[in-house]
C-alpha cells in the first residue's frame, strides 16, 4: 500500500507533496505516489473522494489559501505522523498509528455522545469512516 509499480516498471513510492489548485491554492501533506524515473504521479486513490470534496468546496475562482490536507483526511494524518517518525515508514508502522488513531476516534465519539454535541459526534464518525472505508478497500482488492 506504501508503494505500486509505476507503468515504466518503476516502484512508485508515496509521499506527501502539495497540490496547487488554480494557481492561489496550496494543498499541503497529500499522499501522492511518485516514479523516481519517469516523474510520473499519482494521488493516493483511497484520500481521492476527500481531495475532490475539498477542491470542489473551493468553487472555480478561490481566493488565496493554504490547507493541510492532513487536518482533512484521516489517512494523510496517519502518513504525516508515519513519515515524522521514520524517513521510510513501513506497513507495521502505518498500521500500528491507525490503531492508535482509531482507539482515540472511539474514545472521542464516547465523550462526544455523553455530552450530547451531534455536530463533533459526526464530524468523528466521518473521520472513523475515512479509516475503515480504506480497510474496505484493501479488503475488497485482495478478495478474488
Ligand atoms: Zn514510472
Amino acid at each position: 500500500m506504501l508503494q505500486k509499480i509505476c507503468s515504466c516498471g518503476q516502484t512508485m513510492r508515496i509521499k506527501l507533496r502539495t497540490v496547487i489548485y488554480s494557481g492561489k491554492v496550496e494543498i499541503d501533506n497529500v499522499p501522492v505516489y511518485t516514479c523516481k524515473k519517469c516523474s510520473r504521479s499519482e494521488v493516493y486513490p483511497i484520500v481521492k473522494p476527500d481531495l475532490t470534496g475539498l477542491i470542489g468546496k473551493l468553487g472555480a475562482r478561490p481566493e488565496k489559501q493554504i490547507f493541510r490536507f492532513n487536518e482533512w483526511n484521516e489517512w494523510a494524518n496517519i502518513l504525516v505522523e508515519a513519515c515524522n517518525t521514520t524517513k521510510q515508514p513501513d506497513m507495521a508502522a502505518v498500521e500500528r498509528l491507525k490503531a492508535d488513531r482509531i482507539d482515540m476516534l472511539l474514545d472521542l465519539y464516547s465523550l462526544a455522545e455523553k455530552l450530547g454535541d451531534g455536530e463533533w459526534k459526526e464530524d468523528l464518525s466521518k473521520r472513523l469512516a475515512q479509516i475503515s472505508h480504506s480497510a474496505h478497500i484493501h479488503k475488497s482488492a485482495v478478495a478474488p
